[in-house]
Order: structure tokens, then C-alpha cells, then sequence
């Protein structure tokens, strides 16, 4: 059997934002076992074409958004960020293990430039004070441990609102604009994160870009091969106790879930978009406990 050697500090000690929200059973695409294949085993989810489109068009973003705070002409900024998504997205593709058709590949390039292009349209007036900054939160455990909580938000705003931006295949809101709640559920906890965060650094005396308040925006900008049109809405969230206590006891119970090994595949909505499916039904065959062994029932003519 293969040997893996572990990743050093004590499991869940340190986690980052989409760990907590893979292993916290109350986010609907959690999956304890896929950290473990992710984190324990250190494997590593082969890249896809979407993947790589939703990278190249974050990198076009932040270099449209560079841009701009660096005092680029608007034409100046969107070559930019075509520029380096194009960069991005050749490259990706470059190392994929089965090679795109041109055709798919010229599909998702157009949908990248034609999201950036939309971003760009839609948010002309947006120049942040920060890009790309990292947020690390201490979070005290009931044993008295603590666990540290890391990640990165998109961009912060000139009045201190904490922008993350989105892009999805899917539309995040309804035919009458109406967010989707489930979806708002499942990520708002990463904001709150950001802005507990930026609050505990501020009362260290760490200077911060923009005030600390607790404010956060989803920008979403929903593109896909064959929609004409990509079409962005934001949303802004305010934030009070309540969502404070909640946010820090996903980070505790995520944290309790991975030190005791409580690592179970949770089929479902995860395995849709999960990297690991291949090799997590392999495990289930080798494990080949039939129903009966599970349950404990004896085969009929057993003596
Ligand atoms: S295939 Fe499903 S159950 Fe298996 S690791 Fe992935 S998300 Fe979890």
C-alpha cells in the first residue's frame, strides 16, 4: 500500500476558508472524506476547463482592477486584463491531461474576454484601495487549543466593504432578481471571516487600507459557453453578532471534525463537481462491506 506522509503542525490547526467549508457538515457541499483525499493524502484535483476559465478570468480582474488603481486609461485597463487572462487560460490549458478541440477551447477563451468585458462595463467606477489581501483569524477551541483561519479577499472598497467576486455557470437569483438564500447561506460565512479578521488586525494596531466595518459585497457574474449576454449583480451584506457566533462555530467544529478523524463521504451535491470521484468509488469497492455486514444480519441459511 502507497505511503503518504502528512502535512506538518497538528490536522486542523490551520485552515483555510474553503477547508472549513468542506469538512463544516452544515455547508451543503461539504465532504469530509475529500479534505482527506485533499489534505491528508495530499492529492490533487485534476485540473478541468472550467477551472481554468474561472482562474483566468479572476487574474484578468485583478489585473483590470491593478489597472485602474495604477491610473490606466479604461481601454487601457480591459487590454490588460484580456492580456493576462489570455495568458492565464493558454497556459492552463496547456496542462491538461486530455488536450480541448480547438473549437471548445476558442468557446471558453470568448466567454472569459466577454465576462471581463461585462465586469468592466457594469462596475466602471470601481477603483479599490486593496487587492488580493490575506486575513488570518485566531479562533479559541473549547479544549483551550486555537486554530487558525486563513484567506484572501478579492478586493476591499474605499468605505472598507470586503468585495469577493464570483463567477458561476449558474445565475445566483431568480427570474424576479431575488437572491438565492441557499447559496448566500453557504458563503456569507467566508466574509464574515474576512471582516473578523480585519477587526482582530486593527486591534492589534496593524494599519488597515480602508475602515473596518462589518460590510462585505458579492460581486457575481454569471457566464457560461453559449450565453450571449453575461450579466452581473452584486449584493451587499451587513453582518452583526449572530453571524459572528456562527462563522466561528464552523471554524470549531471543522477544526473537532478533522482532529478526531471524523473524515465520512458525504455523497451528494459535492460529488458533482468532485475531482476525487474515481478514485472514491474504488475505496467503496475495496471496502466491499455488503449490506448485511453493515447492518449486522446473518445470510439466510448461515448456521
Ligand atoms: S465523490 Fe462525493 S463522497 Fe466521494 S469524496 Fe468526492 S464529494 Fe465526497
Amino acid at each position: 500500500m502507497a505511503r503518504y506522509s502528512r502535512p506538518s503542525g497538528p490536522l486542523g490547526s490551520s485552515l483555510s476558508w474553503s477547508q472549513v467549508a468542506m469538512v463544516e457538515p452544515s455547508y451543503k457541499f461539504a465532504c469530509g472524506r475529500k479534505w482527506g483525499y485533499s489534505r491528508i493524502l495530499q492529492l490533487r484535483e485534476p485540473p478541468n476547463a472550467r477551472l481554468i476559465a474561472g482562474r483566468a478570468y479572476d487574474e484578468g480582474v485583478n489585473a483590470l482592477l491593478g489597472a485602474r488603481m495604477a491610473g490606466l486609461s479604461a481601454p487601457e485597463a480591459l487590454n490588460t486584463a484580456w492580456k493576462v487572462a489570455a495568458v492565464s487560460f493558454d497556459q492552463g490549458i496547456e496542462g491538461l491531461q486530455e488536450p480541448l478541440e480547438k473549437e471548445q477551447a476558442d468557446s471558453y477563451a470568448v466567454m472569459v474576454e466577454a465576462a471581463i468585458a461585462c465586469f468592466h462595463r457594469e462596475l466602471p467606477a470601481l477603483v479599490p484601495v486593496a487587492l488580493q489581501s490575506d486575513h488570518a483569524y485566531t479562533v479559541r477551541t473549547a479544549d483551550g487549543a486555537s486554530v487558525s483561519v486563513r484567506g484572501r479577499s478579492d478586493y476591499i472598497e474605499p468605505d472598507g466593504t470586503i468585495v469577493e467576486n464570483k463567477l458561476s455557470g449558474l445565475a445566483r437569483w431568480n427570474r424576479d432578481g431575488e437572491w438565492d438564500e441557499a447559496w448566500i447561506a453557504e458563503h456569507r460565512d467566508q466574509l464574515v471571516l474576512y471582516w473578523l479578521a480585519r477587526r482582530a488586525e486593527e486591534r492589534r494596531g496593524v494599519a488597515q487600507p480602508a475602515p473596518v466595518v462589518p460590510r462585505a459585497r458579492f460581486d457575481v457574474l454569471q457566464a457560461h459557453i453559449g450565453l450571449k449576454e453575461p450579466k452581473l449583480r452584486s449584493l451587499v451584506l451587513e453582518f452583526d453578532v449572530a453571524d459572528e457566533h456562527r462563522a466561528l462555530a464552523a471554524v470549531r467544529n471543522a477544526n473537532a471534525i478533522i482532529r478526531d478523524g471524523r473524515l465520512a463521504a458525504r455523497p451528494g451535491p459535492a460529488c458533482d463537481w468532485c475531482g476525487f470521484r474515481d478514485r472514491c468509488r474504488e475505496d467503496e469497492l475495496a471496502r466491499g462491506a455488503s449490506f448485511n455486514d453493515l447492518v449486522g444480519l446473518r445470510k439466510e441459511g448461515a448456521a
